[in-house]
């Protein structure tokens, strides 16, 4: 789908609709793979949207919120202290950044360097907090997705013990941003490949194993791979007007 085609949501009703209509395609997206709909958690995502439209989209039932830049989910857990929501970091973090990270984010989705997992750890350590982490892996070989090369998966789960704070939910991907659905399903099926080898060489490493895969373009194929967690903001907020670019930027 296009990204104009996604109309802006405006209202508590919009948001309710818009939350029952993606519900309601995960549910069926599910149940087609022969899952519980109960096995897929939908992570609205509300990057670039202004404090006044998330405060209806919360109202309209939203408990958790990804954000992609940690700038803006530190501004934005400030602002909207008085909500009870959880916000979640999804997007790539420089080690400079760890600490806003550590004090704001209830789970991140995008470790991708032992460097940024031991700047995590000193500033949680000195927070006295914990943090619930997915493993980024690049499943598309595109230059411009950040995240972990396949091969490299095994050894970086062997080191992250070390870092006591740190609690491993599963693994985290993006797909290739192409409408050849054969190959985004590759991306998904490869993310699931890895995660059943990781059990297989050691469970205690992947921690439940979860998969955070899918957006609002691919998130049914992404279920239909195995998907836990899904990502969706367009779906559900309205059409970005900054480009995908600006988070994944070109190499
Ligand atoms: C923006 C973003 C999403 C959601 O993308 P939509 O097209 O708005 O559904 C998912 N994951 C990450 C990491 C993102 O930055």
């Amino acid at each position: 789908m296009r990204n104009n085609e996604y109309s802006t949501s405006l209202t508590v009703q919009d948001f309710r609709d818009r939350l029952a209509g993606v519900n309601g395609r995960i549910a069926a997206a599910a149940t087609a793979s022969g899952r519980s709909p109960s096995e897929v958690r939908l992570i609205p995502v509300s990057k670039t949207v202004s404090e006044d439209r998330i405060r209806l989209a919360v109202e309209a039932g939203c408990t958790v919120l990804g954000e992609n830049k940690v700038q803006e989910m530190t501004r934005k857990a400030q602002a909207m202290e008085d909500l009870d929501v959880s916000w979640l970091l999804i997007g790539h973090l420089q080690t400079n950044k760890a600490r806003d990270a550590a004090a704001y984010a209830a789970e991140f989705h995008a470790l991708d360097s032992l460097r940024l997992a031991a700047a995590l750890d000193r500033r949680l350590q000195g927070a006295g907090r914990s943090l619930d982490v997915f493993v980024q892996v690049n499943t598309s070989g595109e230059e411009s997705k950040f995240g972990l090369a396949p091969e490299d998966l095994p050894d970086f789960l062997e080191a992250l013990p070390s870092f006591e704070t740190l609690r491993v939910r599963g693994l985290m991907t993006l797909a290739a941003l192409t409408p050849d659905r054969d190959r985004v399903r590759s991306c998904f099926a490869l993310l699931r490949t890895l995660r059943d080898q990781a059990r297989e060489n050691n469970p205690d490493l992947i921690g439940p194993g979860e998969l955070s895969m899918g957006m609002s373009g691919d998130y049914e194929l992404a279920i239909e791979q195995g998907a836990t967690s899904v990502r969706v903001g367009q779906a559900i907020f309205g059409a970005r007007a900054v480009p995908d670019s600006h988070y994944w930027p070109p190499a």
